[in-house]
């Protein structure tokens, strides 16, 4: 694992910055949201090509974490929860930062982050900033037509809660006994007062998130077991080593009631920024709950004949965080026959589309036969079907969109009932029979 910080140029930074998030917009990765009414303030809305990386994304963490394990079950809780919930996690208490607003300019900052506490960073003035106040970083509404205290919901900051309030109800529907794991895919709203860098971080994102439940005395070997699985995860789906580094947390870092939590840390263009965190809760979760709401969360093991509460371990992800890290560390130049050529070197799970198919032209002669590969190859994998442009062109829109395979079909198919596969990495051809096209394709998208 890579340990070496990164400290790229500030020209550097805006560089690649720059390329992927114009790239983004240009080709409908990612829009500014209400881009119509000028924007609103660090929110994204993800465009035809976008939503489906992040599905990809979401997808390909729930295929490693849910699909291909037989002690992990899944969960889609609600986003909507009562203060309680919020009461007994700590988040009402606790989930805070501490802030000033200058009485001349009324910019409102985070205490921790000035550098002179008497000086307003925003405007200058000096003795203008109020006491620090703690600022709940979560949404709070109301639900019902009456907005009195009775009425208050709040917007989940994080999924793990949804995990913990249904951990009787897994535990008694499911067959599942410690070791074993909730995962969940979903948004979560927080009230970031430093939202930036992209869609790093926002007020409203996507979490993908595990609660592993394990005997205590089985804690610390799931810890580690979790720590190298999610750093491998990345890897597996394409992010170079050289990117990625496990950072332990120093013991000042640590949650009162956390024994250790290393963070999956990522090189994005402004340094090391974290993608993941694994954390080793204990039983602090179950505990607050069981005390706070009066039932027992606890499991008896019958071979022992012991009753105890579990402890967790809790591999936290970003999902929109996690693509746009899938975005950087893909986005790659180079020069082909004296032109630029800008491609996305993603993980064939990640991609948008895994198949582009192109009739070389429009005519009925090509678009027939390109309908056909078109039906045969959709069932199977996210297909593009563009016939405009020059066909030089539409592979280079493709290689920007990330997508492994172009087939083409040309005048020769129609005698030969043959297709070119054009490899993105690469851009070797291959001649291929359509009705070996999918068994060439499967071998290569497995
Ligand atoms: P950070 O220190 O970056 O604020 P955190 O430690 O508060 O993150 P967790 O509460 O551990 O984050 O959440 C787990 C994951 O959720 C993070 O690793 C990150 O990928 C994602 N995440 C958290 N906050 C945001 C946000 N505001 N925007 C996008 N993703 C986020």
């Amino acid at each position: 694992m890579s340990t070496e910080p990164v400290e790229p140029t500030s020209d550097a930074v805006s560089d690649v910055m720059d390329k992927v998030v114009n790239l983004c917009k240009r080709r409908g990765f990612v829009f500014p949201s209400a881009e119509i009414y000028g924007g609103f303030r660090s929110t994204y809305d993800y465009g035809p090509v976008g939503v489906l990386m992040l599905r990809n994304v979401k997808n390909a963490w729930w295929r490693s974490m849910v699909q291909m394990r037989t002690d992990v079950v899944g969960l889609d809780a609600a986003i909507l929860s009562p203060p309680a919930v919020w009461e007994a996690s700590g988040h009402l208490a606790n989930f805070t930062d501490p802030m000033v607003d200058c009485r001349s300019c009324k910019a409102r900052l985070r205490a921790d982050h000035l550098d002179d506490p008497d000086v307003c960073p925003s405007c200058g003035a000096t003795g203008t900033l109020t006491e620090a106040r703690n600022f709940n970083l979560m949404f709070k509404t109301h639900a019902g037509p009456v907005e009195d205290a009775g009425a208050v919901a709040y917007l989940r900051p994080e999924t793990a809660q949804g995990m913990f309030i249904n951990f009787a109800n897994v535990l008694n529907t499911s067959r599942k006994r410690p070791p074993f794991g909730i995962a969940q895919i979903g948004k979560s709203f927080r009230n970031e007062i430093t939202p930036g860098n992209f869609v790093f971080r926002t007020r409203e994102f996507e979490q993908m998130e595990l609660e592993f439940f394990v005997p205590p005395d089985e804690a610390q070997r799931w810890y580690d077991y979790w720590c190298a699985e999610r750093y491998e995860w990345y890897i597996q789906h394409g992010i170079d080593p050289s990117m990625l580094r496990m950072r332990p947390h120093d013991a000042d870092e640590l949650s009162h009631y956390s024994s250790a939590t290393a963070d999956v840390e990522f090189a994005f263009p402004w340094g090391w920024g974290e993608l993941e965190g694994v954390a080793n809760r204990g039983d602090f979760d179950l505990t607050q709950h069981a005390k706070h709401s009066g039932e027992k969360l606890e499991y008896f093991d019958q071979a022992a004949n012991a009753r105890y509460i579990p402890h967790v371990i809790e591999p936290a992800a970003g999902a929109t965080r996690a693509m746009m890290a899938f975005l950087l560390a893909a986005y790659d130049e180079e020069e082909v026959r004296g032109e630029l050529r800008t491609v996305l070197r993603l993980h064939h799970r990640i991609a948008p589309y895994q198949v582009a198919v192109l009739p070389l032209s429009r005519k009925d002669e090509l678009t027939g036969p390109a309908q056909r590969v078109l039906e045969a190859v959709q069932p199977h994998w996210m297909c593009d079907y563009d016939e405009t442009q020059a066909i030089g062109r539409r592979y280079r829109r493709q290689d920007e969109l990330g997508t492994p395979y172009c087939v083409t079909i040309d005048f020769d198919t129609v005698t030969d009932g043959a297709v070119t596969v054009r490899e993105r990495d690469s851009m070797a051809q291959d001649r291929v029979a359509i009705d070996q096209l999918v068994s060439y394709l499967t071998e290569r998208l497995i």
